[in-house]
């Protein structure tokens, strides 16, 4: 069996869930084997996991499960593992899922790759490939462990709606007591977050300032996107860290990446060239960005941005 965890915030599953359940029933047919889910703490609506593949749904319910402990899910997703007899486990390769796979494939003794992009071959050896040297290469890993364990990289297939619902089964396993105590939690409200964007409109030091941002964000607000910026925007506080982009900062792949006034630096590259669509808008013709655009619009971000927001408001008002 192939064993999803399904992420959840505040109660609902998050789009990176309904990814893995598919990635996990595609791994699980490619093994001739079933896929299920995990489903920790509240979150409505588990049954509709089985739509995406998952043949059975475990729901381990303690309150506690509600604050994210990467030490006590570590521990709760490793026992479940081991209590339905999975061998592969599967969580999104999210900040949770970044905390806790370490730990979980510790705990099972499992050979683990982290942000893996495509289905594993299991005919033979059991084999996954990801994005490696900032992208610009991809590494294929084989794991011989008994038990393997995955994280899948965001946005790297869409969910897929392969079956129904499936009753939600309770698992009965021991939950720890958490050795941390969560004060205060801060979210930021309102977009999607960065590493689940499908659209991202980002800016960089070509703003001259952070009072031009209004721009960016029309642009933004039309497409339905979330923004993001180049790292020195972040470090001289023009916008805030969260939304910088890059090897140092956020990695994204969106559908659609539109930048205006960033050089492309290589750093900047290396966190955002997944995207599958890159529009770069630059007035120098020499800007590096422009090698990985797959559209470039070479003039001055200040007479372009808003004629694109304009045009694209008439086209979603005439279509
Ligand atoms: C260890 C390390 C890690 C780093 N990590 C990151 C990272 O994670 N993310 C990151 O972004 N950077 C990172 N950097 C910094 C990176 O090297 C670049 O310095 C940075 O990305 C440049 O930001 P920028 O493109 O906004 O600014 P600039 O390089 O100053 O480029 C501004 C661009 O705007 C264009 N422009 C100016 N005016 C206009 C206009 N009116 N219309 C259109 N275009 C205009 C210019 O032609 C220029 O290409 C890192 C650097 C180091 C050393």
């Amino acid at each position: 069996m192939v064993l999803v965890f399904a992420e959840s915030q505040k109660g609902q599953f998050k789009k990176s869930a309904f990814e893995a359940i598919t990635y996990g029933k595609k791994t699980a047919d490619a093994m001739g084997t079933t896929c299920a889910a995990l489903v920790l703490g509240t979150a409505s609506g588990a049954d509709e996991l089985g739509k995406y593949g998952a043949s059975n749904v475990y729901h381990v319910a303690a309150d506690s499960l509600d604050q994210f402990d990467s030490q006590v899910y570590a521990n709760v997703i490793a026992q479940a593992v081991e209590k339905v007899g999975a061998k592969v486990v599967i969580v999104s390769h999210s900040s949770t899922g970044k905390s806790i796979l370490g730990r979980i494939a510790v705990r099972l003794n499992a050979g683990s790759v982290a942000g893996v992009n495509s289905v594993p071959t299991a005919d033979g050896a059991f084999k996954v490939k990801k994005n490696v040297f900032s992208g610009k290469a991809i590494a294929e890993y084989q794991i011989d462990s008994d038990v393997k364990a995955l994280s899948l990289m965001g946005n790297s297939l869409q969910p897929e709606v392969v079956g129904e619902a499936t009753a939600v089964e309770t698992l009965e396993v021991e939950v720890p007591s958490s050795r941390i105590t969560i004060k205060e939690v801060k979210r930021i409200e309102g977009t999607v977050p960065l590493p689940e964007a499908e659209l991202v409109v980002s800016a960089g030091r070509g703003m001259k300032g952070p009072e031009n941002w209004g721009i960016i964000e029309d642009l933004a607000n039309v497409l339905g996107a979330t923004t993001a910026c180049s790292r020195p925007v972040a470090d001289t506080g023009w916008r805030p860290h969260h939304e910088h982009v890059g090897q140092t900062g956020v990695a994204i792949r969106p559908n659609l990446y539109i930048a205006a006034g960033i050089s492309g630096a290589i750093q900047h590259l290396a966190g955002v060239n997944s995207s599958k669509v890159i529009v770069v808008i630059n007035k120098d013709p020499e800007a590096p960005f422009f090698k990985a655009a797959d559209y470039g619009i070479c003039a001055d971000l200040f007479d372009v941005v808003p004629k694109l927001t304009e045009a694209i408001k008439k086209y979603k008002a005439e279509n």
